[in-house]
């Protein structure tokens, strides 16, 4: 079987998890706190935030901004649920604006006409590792005053080219920007996920609000020859990362540059394998992104059944996934008044696959899978033109 995706965890993770395990401290604490400094470092913000995961990162981040009810947040439909949930979960409308069809990204000349007076900030998803148009939808947020939040779940060791520089995603570049460990990205911990910004202020909100909005840290408490009362300044909640998680991140962030070395080469052999396949659209990275590849999706030709192409590949043990969700056909985002035309998102979600792509995969079964995925495209291309 050859699986969508696969995680790259071996002897180092392993060793790592087991060290803090050991060493009696496992909630966070600091394992969390190197990670954080590292991670921070690698991409280049001044400021890291460990969470449980991203969609809290997401939530903490309109936390922290004072965003909730009354409140709107642009996004794409065409994302992972979580990004629609974050901005319901604080209480806000979440306000869907179609994509870009080349890049599955939110289209940054849609915003515009998405904007209200309530709008408070813009999520917008470097989706499936693919850096979205910074350049641009800054622009458009400076214009009107309004908080650019970078939902970069997928795109760690994403980069993209700002002034003639190369900058990881996660430099900031939006006032925040989110990431996810998660097993489907491309560094893990299990879950978890972590905030980046500029912004010290910011940051201080964070720690607070993921830990139950407590005055003095767990871990300063312990250090210290003072007794130490903390206080319980705002509401919080409880997003913090344990010191396992925290300890298998650094072992994966060391790792990171060589996965998305990695993964890009896989990504360009599917570009030599598949690039003749007449009708096929496959992806394209603008010439100012350098994409993770957390994902390889590509557009079927019209004509094409997506569910059988999906079936006789998983027949010849091939897994893949249809393209991106759109949130807005799924229940709790149904009603959800349908302002924008998201025909792209629907298009992409309806006539993408996505192939596997991880690491470790051999030349041997990328090779299987384009001979495969060619077999269900040439004769069914051909009897089309034929008609
Ligand atoms: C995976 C993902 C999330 C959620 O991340 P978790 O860490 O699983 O909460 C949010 N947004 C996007 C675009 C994702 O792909």
């Amino acid at each position: 079987m050859i699986p969508i995706a696969m995680p790259l965890l071996a002897e180092e993770e392993a060793d790592a998890a087991r060290a803090a395990v050991l060493s009696g401290w496992v909630s966070q604490g600091p394992q969390v706190a190197a990670f954080e400094r590292e991670f921070a470092a690698f991409v280049g913000a001044p400021f890291a935030c460990a969470v449980s995961n991203c969609t809290t990162a997401l939530q903490l981040a309109l936390a922290a901004l004072d965003v909730g009810p009354g409140d709107e947040v642009i996004t794409a439909s065409h994302s992972f649920i979580a990004t629609a949930n974050s901005i319901r979960n604080q209480g806000a409308v979440p306000i869907f604006v179609d994509v870009d069809p080349e890049t599955y990204n939110i289209d940054p000349r849609r915003l515009a006409d998405a904007i209200t007076p309530r709008t408070r900030a813009i999520i917008a998803v470097h989706q499936m590792g693919m850096p979205c148009d910074l350049a641009a939808l800054t622009a458009v947020a400076d214009r009107h005053g309004i908080t650019l939040i970078e939902d970069a779940a997928c795109a760690a060791g994403s980069e993209i080219q700002i002034k003639g520089n190369w900058e990881r995603i996660g430099k900031p570049h939006g006032r925040i920007a989110c990431f996810s460990f998660h097993p489907r990205k491309v560094i893990t911990t299990g879950e978890g996920g972590m905030l980046t910004t500029a912004d010290a202020e910011l940051d201080r909100k964070f720690r607070l609000l993921r830990q139950h909005g407590m005055s003095v840290p767990d871990t300063v408490r312990h250090g210290s020859s003072q007794v130490i009362f903390e206080e319980y300044l705002v509401s919080g909640y409880n997003y913090r990362m344990t010191d396992m998680q925290a300890a298998i991140g650094r072992k994966q962030l060391e790792r990171l540059p060589e996965l998305v070395a990695r993964r890009r080469a896989v990504a360009a052999r599917y570009a030599e394998l598949l690039g003749n396949l007449e009708g096929l659209r496959l992806p394209a990275e603008p010439k100012w992104a350098r994409s993770n590849w957390q994902s390889y999706c590509v557009r079927l030709p019209n004509g094409l059944d997506q569910r059988s192409v999906m079936q006789n590949l998983l027949d010849q043990g091939i897994a893949t996934r249809r393209g991106i969700m759109c949130s807005h056909r799924e229940p709790p985002y149904a009603m959800a008044a349908r302002l924008h035309d998201l025909r792209h998102s629907e298009l992409s979600q309806d006539r993408s696959i996505l192939l596997p792509i991880y690491a470790q995969m051999s030349e041997d079964d990328q090779a299987r899978v384009a001979d495969a995925l060619m077999e269900e495209l040439r004769p069914r291309v051909q009897s089309v033109i034929a008609v």
